[in-house]
């Protein structure tokens, strides 16, 4: 719960681009989770600085939440202010580079890339989520990663008035993360750097790429794809399956039957079932095996 006065500070630093005990679930692709006690949509910079402002003041915990593809949010909620980037979405095209800003989905940022005929980005099309998120996470399929076409990033570290640009490598990127990003700051926007391409190619790689994910992973169910990281030299999704638990079930969250390191959701399941079956795994694997898998999917919020 946030107190009377940081809400008026709040609404008065965002208008209607805040509201207040907003559940959590729509805004999550496994579909479950809590409410958010404050849930932020900044249109500007500007308003993005302020948020971090006002919850500086009152000591309110800050969230944020990109397309919320990669985030368990537990069935307690989220504590505090949840930022959401999804009004920070322009894409501009300063060639052979293309810079999107934060709250720029998976599919857009890779259909401009292709409609400029900028080839580099079209692995990013079965990854969904943000820009920001991109980032963050240095998604990657394979051998490809964001790591490989980001060129900068701006930021906004708590407390800042203005953002900045970094250069990648300050990043500390690696496998599924971004190490060297400051504490609590957010990413604004992202340069990737690209070179020009055949645009009939481009799209042809697209669509193989899309034609593969819908045979080897449940697309058409609520997940948050990978759930476990791939241990070096073994994957994690073969280690699951080995233990006997694809299509293990917790209540209407089940260990998907087409790839075991995806865990999906029916309606009305609950964060805690998905916890479950998290834990379960992790016992298992690690009981049979002596591997200890580490969980890729970021779980926020409380236990309900
Ligand atoms: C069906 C499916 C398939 C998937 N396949 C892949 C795959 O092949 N490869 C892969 O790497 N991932 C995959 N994922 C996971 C997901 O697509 C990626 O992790 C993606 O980068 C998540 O982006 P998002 O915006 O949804 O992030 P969110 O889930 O919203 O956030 C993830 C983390 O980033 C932080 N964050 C988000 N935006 C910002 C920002 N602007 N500033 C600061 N922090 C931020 C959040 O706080 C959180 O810690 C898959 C997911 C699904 C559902």
């Amino acid at each position: 719960m946030i107190g009377a006065e940081a809400r008026q500070a709040l609404v008065r630093a965002l208008g209607e681009r805040v509201r207040f005990e907003v559940p959590l679930g729509r805004f999550t692709s496994l579909r479950v989770g809590g409410p958010a006690d404050a849930l932020a949509s900044p249109a500007s910079r500007e308003e993005l600085a302020r948020a971090f402002e006002v919850a500086g003041e009152f000591g309110l915990p800050v969230t944020v939440l990109g397309g919320g593809f990669n985030t368990l949010v537990l069935d307690g909620g989220l504590p505090g202010l949840v930022l959401r980037m999804n009004r920070l979405r322009s894409v501009e095209i300063r060639q052979p580079a293309l810079v999107a800003e934060a709250g720029v989905s998976h599919a857009r940022a890779v259909r401009s890339a292709a409609d400029a005929g900028l080839a580099g980005l079209e692995f990013g099309v079965g990854i969904p989520g943000t820009v920001g998120g991109w980032v963050v996470m240095n998604a990657g399929i394979g051998e490809r990663e964001i790591r490989d076409v980001l060129t900068a990033a701006e930021i906004l570290r708590p407390g800042a008035r203005a953002t900045e640009w970094i250069p990648a490598a300050g990043l500390g990127l690696g496998y599924r993360a971004a190490r060297g990003l400051p504490e609590g700051a957010v990413v604004v926007a992202a340069r990737f750097g690209l070179e020009p391409g055949d645009r009939e190619r481009i799209r042809r790689t697209i669509r193989e790429l899309l034609d593969r994910r819908a045979q080897t992973q449940p697309t058409r169910q609520p997940s948050c794809g990978s759930v476990f990281k791939n241990p070096p030299g073994d994957f994690a999704g073969r280690l699951i399956e080995a233990v006997g638990l694809k299509g293990e079930r917790c209540g209407r969250a089940e260990i998907s039957r087409l790839h075991a390191n995806f865990i999906v959701t029916g309606p009305g399941a609950r964060a805690a079932e998905v916890l479950t079956l998290i834990e379960r795994a992790r016992e298992r694997v690690h009981a049979e095996t002596g591997v200890l898998l580490e969980p890729e999917v970021r779980i926020v919020g409380r236990p309900g």
